[in-house]
């Protein structure tokens, strides 16, 4: 089960966690969480500010980080005074850890893949403090993973890959010497063999999560996110999206590659090389059906099913292989099996947008992608959204 950044964004949406894991606890989860929301960013910001030398920046930051943390803390175990200092203790001593390593390296004027990679694993690290102590203030016995133990990687610190033999290995003798009933790690964050931080790249936790469930056998790997489920749009740029019950690793492989950050590009291959099924849930609604993604079968239409859309600074964040050469484009997408036939109704609806623009369609069986000006790309979107699924 992995909860993403605004599932566990405050007292509220962790004590949500501690209500959907009490629902799974015959099916002994291992719980992954990410950071809390944005604290990855500002962390990227200390980095920024230790590189420039800012050491007064990044000590506000800093400052900033401890009290939201403390905060959040307070909120959810004040009624258990020992939990609750037991708690703060382990927020302040990964806080001072950091703050010392920031101090250290603030002034050199340098600041290494692999020292940038162990300040922005940190927020797993505080956030996994907060949900572990909640999960046992809410009675349910929790037991916390420190997944840099866990996931060896290669010496590309900041979208490091794993080597998943020794992961593997690694994950089975940890969940074999614990007997608690829940499980409880990080996303994310790991470490090379050498023993340095290393972190699997932005919004990796979905890939974390999916590497321990292939590792673990597991029935499912569950992504609780802020929607319901994976959608025909991002909701944040079409109003009326409609949920996808059911779609196949490879169309949903597609859709992440082509700029739905709503799955992690790499999260498929490690689930579906065990062939499990990957469910997106909404932390927010979690009676909500959601999205299973699985292997491709009669029960799964052809058809749009998805519209994406990926920018230039996109692309660089997915290292995806698209290549723009203009800023000022965007690819919009659409995706599903048989899309093929969809071809010259595409081609129409883009144009009736963008009369003047020159559409480019790549095939590769499961989907259709155009370039189009940045400035139009949201109008193209809803236009292609109202006449495939309106
Ligand atoms: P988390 O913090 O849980 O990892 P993310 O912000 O990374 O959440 O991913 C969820 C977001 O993905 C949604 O809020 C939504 O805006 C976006 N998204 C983009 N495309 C889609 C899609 N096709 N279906 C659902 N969500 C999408
Ligand atoms: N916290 C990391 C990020 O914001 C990983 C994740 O949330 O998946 O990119
Ligand atoms: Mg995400």
């Amino acid at each position: 089960m992995k909860f993403g950044g605004t599932s566990v964004q405050d007292a509220q949406a962790i004590t949500r966690v501690t209500e959907i894991v009490r629902s799974r606890l015959e099916e002994r989860p291992l719980v992954v969480v990410s950071a809390m929301a944005k604290v990855t960013r500002v962390l990227c910001e200390v980095a920024e500010a230790v590189r420039q030398g800012e050491r007064e920046k990044a000590d506000a930051l800093l400052d900033g980080l401890l009290e939201r943390h403390h905060a959040v803390a307070e909120d959810l175990l004040s009624d258990d005074a020992d939990l609750f200092m037991q708690t703060i203790v382990r927020i302040d001593d990964l806080w001072d850890e950091l703050a010392v390593f920031v101090d250290e390296i603030c002034g050199t004027g340098r600041l290494s893949d692999c020292d940038n990679a162990r300040i922005i694993s940190t927020g797993e690290l505080l956030s996994s403090v907060i949900v572990s102590a909640a999960l046992n203030a809410a009675g349910i016995e929790c037991s916390w993973l420190d997944a840099r133990d866990l996931v060896v990687t290669d010496e590309n610190y900041l979208s490091a890959r794993p080597d998943l033999e020794k992961t593997c290995e690694n994950v089975r003798a940890a969940v074999r010497a614990e007997d608690a009933g829940v499980l409880l790690t990080q996303g994310f964050i790991a470490r090379t063999e050498a023993g340095d931080a290393s972190v699997l790249g932005f919004e990796g936790s979905d890939y974390s999560a999916a590497i321990f469930g292939m590792c673990l056998d597991a029935g499912r790997v569950e992504i609780w996110t802020d929607v319901d489920g994976i959608r025909s749009a991002d909701p944040r740029i079409v109003e009326r999206t409609c949920r996808i019950p059911v779609l196949s690793y490879e169309e949903a492989a597609e859709m992440a590659a082509l700029g739905a950050r709503v799955l992690h590009p790499l999260t498929i291959g490690p689930a579906r090389s065990k062939g499990i099924p990957i469910c997106v849930l909404n932390s927010h609604e979690p009676s909500g059906e959601g999205s299973r993604v699985c292997e491709d079968c009669s029960e799964i239409p052809e058809g749009p099913k998805s519209i994406a859309l990926l920018t230039a600074e996109d692309a660089r964040e997915l290292r995806s292989r698209t290549i723009f050469d203009v800023g000022r484009k965007a690819q919009v997408s659409v995706i599903g099996k048989g899309i093929d036939a969809q071809k010259d109704r595409m081609v129409g609806l883009i144009r009736a947008v963008d009369e003047g623009c020159a559409v480019s369609l790549a095939e590769s069986g499961l989907s259709l992608s155009a370039i189009v000006e940045k400035d139009l790309a949201q109008e193209v979107v809803n236009h292609l959204h109202n006449a495939f699924f309106a």
